[in-house]
């Protein structure tokens, strides 16, 4: 028996030529298609207008990805949805739906854990299980955007996982995303956070993609960013930043700069001096995130005045910074946190 290929991660190409291995015209290969990324349908079944033989024949060939919610939280401050979703092998990831003036933007993951290990970070605690399909992060939008009833208009792969980790199938993502006969949503509403891998950043930058680059940075200093994420021990911010200035001569999209700030770590002046140092003359701005803290590590959030004199000092350099509205603060928890959680309680409940 021939293994079943997940017809979602397709392009159409693909599909069409898997099509014509079944003696079937191209025609049907975008009527297919249109049924998975523009209709999204869940089911072969759905597809009416091909013939029941047809249907059953891609039964045979083909397994159709669909994320199945096994809970959803919704925020009774401003509407924002965490959505956890269960895939085929058992395993859950989660994604998160927020509402802003300039449209819907939804937040997902693209690992099954992560292996990077940064300190503050819930994804990571238990290591990385495995990378997700192209079809599998296509389905937390597809899931989101038929359960809300609303169209998503932008994409943060800023979830579970590193992205530079799971690289090609991350790629594919992007391209089936904003393919123009699926959603459509356009690459320059789409940002990838890395923690700063320099090949992977060095190899983006040849995509000819032309969605937003995210650094999580957290750190001027090699010394201090080590204490934070053991990937700044292989790389050095002198290295990942010239890779990220890399990427903006490729692509002309204008950085973004991740700065979480751990009180009494990184957020004094001395370090946002040292920010500003690095910084200037690179086209991005800096994207403060007051840190979330987790149960199992004992960072603290940076005090509202730590905050704002940093954001203060950076300005008066010049230096474009936001401070990332807290969404859906009721129902928060960090990246990774909600995974955690359910996974937890599964495992008393199997005790
Ligand atoms: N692996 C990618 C994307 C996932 S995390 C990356 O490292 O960029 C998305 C952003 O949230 C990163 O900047 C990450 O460092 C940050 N982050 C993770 N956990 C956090 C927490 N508890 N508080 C604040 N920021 C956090």
């Amino acid at each position: 028996m021939l293994e079943k290929t997940d017809i979602k991660s397709l392009f159409l190409p693909e599909l069409e030529a898997a099509l014509k291995e079944m003696g079937e015209k191209p025609f049907r290969a975008k009527q297919i298609y249109q049924w998975l990324h523009e209709k999204l349908v869940t089911d072969f079944d759905e597809m009416t207008n091909l013939s029941k033989s047809v249907r059953e024949q891609l039964k045979e060939r083909f397994t159709l990805t669909v994320l199945k919610a096994v809970d959803v939280k919704i925020s009774k401050i401003d509407g924002t949805r965490k959505y956890l979703f269960g895939l085929s092998d058992g395993n859950v990831i989660e994604s998160v739906w927020m509402q802003y003036h300039h449209g819907n933007s939804v937040c997902i993951s693209s690992q099954v854990g992560c292996r990077m290990g940064c300190k503050f970070c819930a994804s990571t605690l238990d290591g990385l299980e495995r990378n997700l399909t192209a079809s599998e992060m296509l389905d937390q939008i597809y899931r989101i955007q038929a359960d809300t009833g609303e169209r998503v208009s932008n994409i943060v792969i800023m979830g579970s996982g590193e992205p530079m980790d799971n690289y090609d199938n991350v790629v594919r993502f992007i391209r089936l995303i904003s393919d123009e006969k699926g959603l459509h949503i356009s690459q320059r509403n789409i940002t990838v956070s890395t923690c700063g891998i320099v090949p992977g950043i060095e190899r983006f930058s040849r995509e000819g993609l032309s969605v937003t680059l995210a650094l999580s940075l957290h750190a001027p200093s090699d010394q201090v960013r080590r204490t934070l994420m053991p990937v700044a021990n292989k790389y050095p911010v002198k290295d990942v930043l010239k890779a990220c200035q890399g990427y903006f001569e490729a692509t002309g999209r204008r950085l973004t700069f991740e700065y979480s700030l751990v009180s009494g770590v990184n957020d004094n002046l001395e370090e946002a001096k040292a920010l500003a140092a690095l910084l200037k003359g690179m086209h991005g701005h800096v994207n403060l995130i007051p840190v979330n803290p987790i149960k199992e590590r004992d960072f603290v959030q940076s005090d509202q005045k730590a905050i704002q004199s940093f954001q203060n000092y950076l300005e008066r350099q010049k230096i474009a910074v936001t401070v990332r509205r807290e969404m859906g603060r009721d129902i928060n928890g960090a990246c990774g946190q909600l995974r955690k959680s359910f996974l937890e309680e599964s495992q008393r409940e199997g005790e």
